[in-house]
């Protein structure tokens, strides 16, 4: 694959360019202010010290302090670190939220360490970045291969870092609990994580495709839609949209896919049931492939199949040249990161096929971690029904803006949302 960092740069040139944006900011923007690689010794279950590489990303924090996930994967490299942490710093801007982008990542497969090791590694690689993070200094959270539970010992470490003697000349060690606490977002509930996490990636993805619908002058309930994955992001689209009565029509993880029964007949749009009983099947017997009564297909077939909304929510690059011409969905809701390539998106917009882009359809997730900081640092603990309400709000009001600079400048969305996303941080950069 390309080089994400020259990728992410050569897209931020583009954007410059019709932005007029002047050579000595566009310099900045294209490098990460700050990037730390870290060496982290682990004491192995063996007895045995490996070490392991990690980095930390800060792109900028024109808008706000850093804010992006740690990755634990054995491909992490330093540029893909830095083309992430570019991405997140669009990505706050679209959604609207006070936060600038950052990225972690440790190269290591954490299916292969015991729960010893990783918890080892996990609070190595803080102590390693401790000073560089902070509630109002870059905001880590989890990202692929990390989770809650990392999360927590990831705080605790931090809190140690803190009250050991050997920080006394550190600016972060006057933190209060709250503040502690506000320096990592996608904790556990019951240590100041904050209700309605762990559903919003989903449940934005949910609202951004609803104010799609309403532009459109359409209705919910005549959509048959396609999911690709049932991980935590297709699983939540797929259940929320369910329940807003949308019809989901397909579904797959890694093994493959199902399509309903009555899709089959081509006519009706029903969808293939109760998704929930689905998850329990695939709890059961590690996929979906297999759910009784319903036919199997493959992740190929269900990216061409005859719906009306797709939603890749997997992977990177499943949409390529090869199948975008196949597509026949007519709207595209990007919950994946970055699963359409850069040619299969000139190809979907010659077909006129409406793509919402990652970094608005999938926002919901730190669009709510950011709610989890406000709540930290202000002490509060807001309903579920409040995350999800503001949330609602955030979404809509991010789309809103996105759709009318469309219209505006004659772009599409992906477009319009990074015209606007770089607008908002040089905007940022020049107060
Ligand atoms: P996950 O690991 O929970 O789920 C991934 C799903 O994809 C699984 O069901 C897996 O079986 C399926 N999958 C793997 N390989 C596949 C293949 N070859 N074909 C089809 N399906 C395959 O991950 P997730 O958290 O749901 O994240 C999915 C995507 O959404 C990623 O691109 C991630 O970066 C992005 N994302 C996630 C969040 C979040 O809050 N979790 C936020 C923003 C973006």
């Amino acid at each position: 694959m390309e080089n994400p960092f020259l990728n992410a740069q050569k897209q931020l040139e583009k954007v410059a360019e019709q932005l007029n944006v002047s050579s000595d900011i566009l310099a900045v923007l294209k490098v990460p202010q700050k990037i730390i690689e870290v060496n982290i010794p682990v004491k192995m279950d063996s007895g045995e010290v490996k070490v392991f590489k990690g980095f930390r990303s800060q792109h900028n924090n024109a808008r706000g302090p850093y804010k992006g996930g740690i990755r634990f994967h054995p491909n992490v490299t330093k540029e893909e670190v830095m083309a992430l942490s570019i991405w997140m710093t669009w990505k706050c801007a679209v959604a609207g939220i006070p936060f600038g982008g950052g990225k972690g990542g440790v190269v290591v497969n954490p299916k292969e360490l015991s729960e010893g090791e990783l918890e080892r590694l996990s609070r190595g690689y803080v102590r390693a970045i401790s000073p560089i993070i902070g509630p109002r200094i870059d905001v880590p959270a989890p990202d692929v291969g990390t989770n809650g539970k990392i999360m927590e010992w990831m705080v605790d470490e931090y809190r140690q870092v803190l009250r050991s003697p050997r920080d006394k000349t550190r600016r972060t060690s006057f933190l209060n609990e709250n503040e502690i606490l506000a320096t990592f977002t996608g904790k556990p509930v019951e240590v100041g994580g904050s209700l309605g996490r762990t559903e919003a990636t989903g449940r934005g993805g949910v609202f951004v495709l609803e104010a799609l619908v309403k532009e459109l002058k359409k209705t919910n309930s005549k959509l048959k839609v396609a999911v690709q994955g049932m991980g935590n992001v297709g699983y939540w689209f797929a259940k929320i949209a369910q329940e807003e009565g949308l019809a989901i029509v397909a579904i797959s993880d890694s093994r493959g896919g199902i399509v309903g029964p009555a899709f089959a007949k081509a006519s009706a749009g029903k969808d293939i049931g109760n998704i929930e009983k689905i998850k329990e099947f695939k709890e059961k017997t590690g996929s979906v492939v297999g759910f009784p009564g319903i036919k199997p297909i493959t992740n190929d077939q269900l990216l061409t199949i005859d719906c009306d909304v797709l939603v890749p929510a997997a992977l990177e690059n499943v949409i390529t040249k090869e199948n975008a011409d196949k597509i026949k969905a007519k709207i595209i809701i990007e919950m994946a990161n970055g699963p359409i390539t850069p040619e299969a998106d000139e190809i979907l917009n010659q077909k006129r096929v409406i793509v919402v882009p990652d970094i608005l359809a999938n926002s919901g997730g730190v669009t709510v971690s950011s709610f989890e900081w406000e709540q930290n640092m202000a002490q509060e603990k807001w309903s579920e029904k409040k995350v999800n309400e503001r949330l609602k709000k955030t979404i809509e009001e991010a789309f809103e803006e996105i759709w009318k600079m469309g219209e505006k400048e004659k772009v599409d969305l992906r477009k319009a949302a990074y015209l606007l996303a770089v607008d908002k941080v040089i905007k940022a950069m020049l107060k």
